[in-house]
């Protein structure tokens, strides 16, 4: 089978699917995510929105969507935040998008005074202005990898031999239309990843902000422009485990390809800002000021606790470099705020 449809079934199969069946996030589970290192991080998303939803115009009723919120955290810290912005909290109708039933439930613990609405598909989400986040979603959707040979391009496939799990190449040749323009010229070996799913996800994403206004804000772990290279990986325990051993008990993710994801925005009319480094976003967006707010008053240890997930969040060699934050905005009149400098 293509790489997609393991990636699929593994994490979202309805018995067996990684996600389907467990809370992976924290330090007793498989990874950690910026908003569960600090609530800092939803905090200015918080911010990030309330000032999207002046921007257009303070609308009574809006669609607050989160694609993929994990254990609820973000959103939370979001909407504690977004009571700076007079009118916001209240005027946002909460819709999730999640699949995972275990991760439902985290997040109705959550966000207990909330109404909340969920929904499996970005194409479920009803009609109406709309401010969506999305942290850490995309690198969870499925990709295509394909590898160039002597003879040309061939799909790696998931197959088994002599009763395990291996990766092959498919015998047959692809045609060169999946691939874009650059990655064609890839020397022998290379290995490009596409994602129709993610594209798909974008596309329909960003179209609904053209439709009906608004932004929504995507952060990832990625690369800023399309390039060859093998980014599947599986987490077990904070750890890399090979991405084939036990399929379903590992969370498997590539990284995400911006450019990709942009050209599917901007194909719908839409406007994006950046990719910018996570670092350069978040420090945009005062991360330093908000971690000397919470600094004083605060017992040593608690100084201590904020300065490390400030260097997790920002720092080089940490999560600052290696993730993306890139803006959706359906009108392209000035960037959103954290993409001024890009
Ligand atoms: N945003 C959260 C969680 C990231 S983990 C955080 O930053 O902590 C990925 C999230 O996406 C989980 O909530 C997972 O259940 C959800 N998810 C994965 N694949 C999905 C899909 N195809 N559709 C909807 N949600 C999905």
């Amino acid at each position: 089978m293509p790489i997609s449809r393991f990636m699929a079934m593994t994490l979202g199969h309805p018995q067996w699917g990684y996600y389907i069946n467990r809370d992976p996030l924290g330090s007793t589970g498989d990874f950690i995510t910026a908003p569960e290192v600090s609530q800092m991080f939803g905090e200015l998303i918080g911010l990030w929105c309330a000032e999207r939803w002046k921007a257009l115009g303070t609308p009574d009723r809006f669609i607050l969507a989160e694609l993929g919120p994990g254990r609820g955290t973000l959103m939370a810290d979001a909407l504690r935040a977004g009571r700076a912005a007079p009118g916001f909290a209240a005027a946002a109708l909460i819709h999730l998008v999640e699949t995972s039933p275990v991760l439902r439930d985290a997040q109705k613990a959550a966000l207990p005074n909330w109404n909340i609405t969920w929904h499996n598909r970005i194409a479920d989400l009803p009609p109406g202005p709309t401010i969506a986040i999305a942290n850490e979603f995309f690198d969870a959707l499925p990709i295509r990898q394909f590898q160039r040979a002597e003879d040309g391009w061939h799909e790696r496939m998931v197959g088994r031999r002599d009763d395990r799990l291996c990766l092959l190449l498919n015998p047959g040749m692809v045609p060169s239309a999946p691939l874009s323009g650059a990655l064609q010229s890839a020397p022998i070996d290379a290995v490009i990843e596409v994602s129709p799913a993610r594209t798909a996800a974008m596309a329909e994403l960003a179209q609904r902000l053209v439709s009906h206004g608004g932004a929504a804000v995507i952060v990832d772990y990625g690369h800023e422009a399309s390039a060859p290279g093998n980014t599947l990986q599986a987490m077990r325990g904070h750890g890399y485990v090979d991405i084939l051993a036990t399929p379903g008990a590992v969370d498997l993710t590539a990284h995400v390809d911006f450019q990709a994801l942009g050209e599917a925005a901007r194909q719908t009319g839409a406007h994006t800002w950046g990719p910018v480094t996570q670092a350069a976003f978040l420090n945009q967006l005062g991360i330093a000021a908000r971690a000397h707010a919470l600094q004083r008053n605060a017992t040593a240890a608690q100084v201590e606790a904020v300065s490390a997930a400030l260097h997790r969040l920002t720092g080089r060699g940490q999560m600052g470099q290696l993730f993306k934050a890139m803006a959706v905005t359906a009108d392209g009149d000035a960037p959103p705020p954290g993409f001024e400098e890009a």
